[in-house]
């Protein structure tokens, strides 16, 4: 897995946090991912908005891409669409994404790279694998997050950030059992890159066969704990949580975790954020308050106010959809 890596002897380390005078969050509930086909017909595990876990305020949704390994020609992309009144976040484990968008950003996304692109009031953009790897196929690995904005913020201007895997800040557990990248918020006073409207925090750890990661937690943020890949436990009741099932934390002060003792690491996403508390009216690309807000985004995006497809990308090899 290429996500960015290091040696966690020489990294910061978590604090040890005193076994019985801390109150550690329980697992209110596991929720399994769906299967779901986005974009072109690639397939992602969906734990929320679920049946199960309507929604995970402040996120909206959590989409797992992978891993899985493409033949030649099989990788499959989003073609241009539209979004308003949230923001997405990409992380890219194995393989690349390109992105492009109606406000000239764009890049690519892999090994370890976060796109964090903030709709607002309205954007297009255009996800897809780049030719070379859908030529050559591969292993994709992904994740996309979306995390929602509170009304106030709702249309704010759209705005894009590459974060560059090199510039996670990483942090060990107690005993350097456990690797911890923090790609967005803070963690124990070190901070991560991604500037997040929504308070938030959204870790990556890898955490070595039988070790334990514990870590201090905003009492005001809801957890949540989803499984890449690997075997462990959640929680001081020792909750088993395997790949693509999602637990959701009780309040407390502290996580603690702990990877089964399994031949391969416990691969991790922590997130946790200050829920907003508002309304939800969602369809499809657009999440706002009411009814009437999805609407009004339907006749923007119908009169091309949300943005419009670069003119470079109108070429009949590009036009995707
Ligand atoms: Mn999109």
């Amino acid at each position: 897995m290429p996500a960015i890596t290091a040696d966690t002897l020489t990294l910061p380390r978590l604090p040890e946090l005193p076994e019985a005078a801390t109150a550690w969050r329980k697992v209110h509930k596991v929720v399994r991912a769906a299967k779901f086909l986005e974009g072109e017909g690639f397939q992602v595990r969906r734990p929320f908005p679920s049946l199960d876990l309507a929604m995970a305020d402040p996120f909206l949704l959590l989409d797992h891409m992978g891993a899985v390994e493409y033949g030649p020609g099989e990788a499959k992309g989003a073609p241009w669409h539209p979004h308003r009144g949230f923001e997405t976040v990409t992380y890219m484990i194995d393989g690349a994404m390109q992105h492009t968008d109606s406000i000239g950003g764009g890049g690519l996304i892999t090994d370890g790279s976060t796109q964090w692109m903030t709709a607002g009031q309205g954007i297009l953009h255009n996800e897809v694998p780049p030719q070379d790897l859908v030529a050559a196929g591969g292993l994709f690995h992904g994740v996309q997050l979306w995390v929602n904005l509170p009304r106030a913020l709702k249309l704010v201007q759209p705005r894009y950030q590459d974060i560059a895997a090199t510039s996670a800040s990483l942090i060990a557990s107690d005993d350097g059992g456990a690797l911890v990248r923090i790609i967005a918020g803070e963690l124990d006073g070190h901070a991560g890159p991604g500037s997040t409207y929504s308070p938030i925090t959204y870790l990556h750890a890898t955490v070595s066969p039988g070790a334990r990661l514990a870590m201090p937690w905003p009492r005001d943020f809801n957890a949540l704990v989803y499984v890449l890949s690997g075997e462990g436990t959640v929680g001081p009741e020792s909750r088993p949580l395997a790949e693509g099932h999602l637990a959701v934390l009780t309040a407390g002060e502290a996580l603690t975790l702990q990877a089964a003792p399994t031949p391969t690491p416990w691969e991790i996403l922590i997130l946790g954020g200050r829920p907003i508390n508002e309304p939800v009216a969602r369809y499809g690309p657009f999440v706002m308050n009411t009814r009437q807000e999805l609407s009004q985004a339907f006749d923007d995006y119908q009169a091309g106010r949300l943005g419009q497809i670069p003119a470079t990308h109108l070429s009949p090899a590009d036009d995707q959809s």
